[in-house]
């Protein structure tokens, strides 16, 4: 049984990690994004497939595979729903994807479609942003909360140059509420901005802002195809291997 793993995310780690306990061949597929990223145990491939045919060609050394990448990565997700679905080279294809935070929406939360959005709406509730949508979407920022104190956190720092009024910080999660209470705190953040990513890893700049008496501004994550099997949880994925393993005899 070989798996092939989607992954840039926790949940990609840690069921890779399961897989490889189980004794089932796995190859996590990184983006490439982040030039030290965090490896996860069994085998790893970096960089793009190079569109649909390219992830149809490589998923045909695999049994299955199973799409672990962030919410947020849309494309990469589509690509593998077309690949894996229709055609001689079909493949059994999942989708782990933790739960969003919709189920815990507070009266202080403003939930916007797109990140333009978010920047607009922002602007009209502080002037010291937390900005935490990683270093992709920061330049959409730009044009609403170019003047303002935006302190924002990403992995890797961008190549184009910030607002003069910005700072960043590189890190990466997950986080503790302390230092998330600390860290805003300190910068008298007065609104906070951030993708729906949902799960627990990020989870306490939430519970930090609510605590604080911050507004947050949140990114709805992108539709998704109704077509492929989903489930929240690395113990339901590794389930689902196993049914796919049985089944493949
Ligand atoms: P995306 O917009 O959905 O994908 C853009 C292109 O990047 C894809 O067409 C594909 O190139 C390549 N790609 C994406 N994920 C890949 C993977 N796991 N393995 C191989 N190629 C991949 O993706 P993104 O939003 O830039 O995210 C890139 C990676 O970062 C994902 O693995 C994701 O899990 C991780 N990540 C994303 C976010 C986020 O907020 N978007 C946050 C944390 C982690 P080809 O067409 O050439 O195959």
């Amino acid at each position: 049984m070989r798996v092939l793993l989607l992954g840039g995310t926790a949940e990609a780690r840690a069921l890779a990690e399961q897989l490889c306990d189980a004794g089932i061949e796995v190859t996590t597929s990184l983006a490439g994004r982040v030039a030290d990223p965090r490896l996860p145990v069994g085998e790893v491939r970096i960089g793009g497939f190079g569109g649909v045919e390219g992830l149809r060609t490589a998923a045909a050394e695999f049994d299955a595979v199973i799409d672990a990448t962030h919410p947020f990565a849309k494309i990469i997700s589509a690509n593998a729903a077309t690949a894996c679905t229709g055609g001689a080279a079909r493949r059994p294809l999942l989708r782990l994807e933790r739960p969003g935070w919709a189920d815990r929406s507070r009266d202080s939360w403003h939930w916007v479609d797109t990140h333009e959005d978010a920047a607009a709406v922002a602007a009209t509730l502080g002037r010291r942003p937390f900005l935490t949508v990683g270093r992709q979407e920061m330049f959409r920022f730009f044009a609403d909360l170019g003047g303002h104190a935006v302190l924002a956190r990403v992995v890797q720092a961008p190549d184009q140059p910030l607002p003069d009024r910005w700072s960043l910080i590189t890190s990466r999660g997950p986080y503790a509420l302390p230092g998330e209470l600390a860290l805003m705190a300190g910068h008298r953040a007065d609104v906070l901005i951030t993708k729906d990513s949902g799960g627990e890893y990020t989870w306490p700049k939430m519970a930090a802002a609510e605590q604080l008496g911050v507004p947050v501004v949140l990114v709805r994550r992108p539709a998704r195809s109704p077509d492929v099997p989903t489930v929240y949880d690395v113990a339901a994925a590794l389930a689902w291997v196993r049914t796919i393993s049985t089944m493949s005899g």
